[in-house]
């Protein structure tokens, strides 16, 4: 259960801080999610927050 970040990702870093689990990162060329860490935001927000916030909604689920 985690979402993804494809390669739409502009490198914005709007979605890093407002990810409850700290699971996104900077990757070598876009950001990236760690599924270890991602819940989907469940327990956290009603909905994802880096879906929420991505301008060019590049956060989706696999
Ligand atoms: S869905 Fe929530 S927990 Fe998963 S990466 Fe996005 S902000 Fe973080
Ligand atoms: S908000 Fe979207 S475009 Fe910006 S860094 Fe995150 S995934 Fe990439």
């Amino acid at each position: 259960m985690a979402l993804i970040i494809t390669e739409e990702c502009i490198n914005c870093g709007a979605c890093e801080p407002e990810c409850p689990t700290n699971a996104i990162t900077e990757g070598p060329d876009i950001f990236i999610i760690d599924a270890d860490k991602c819940v989907e935001c469940v327990g956290h927000f009603d909905d994802p927050q880096c879906v929420a916030v991505c301008p060019v909604d590049c956060c989706v689920k696999p």
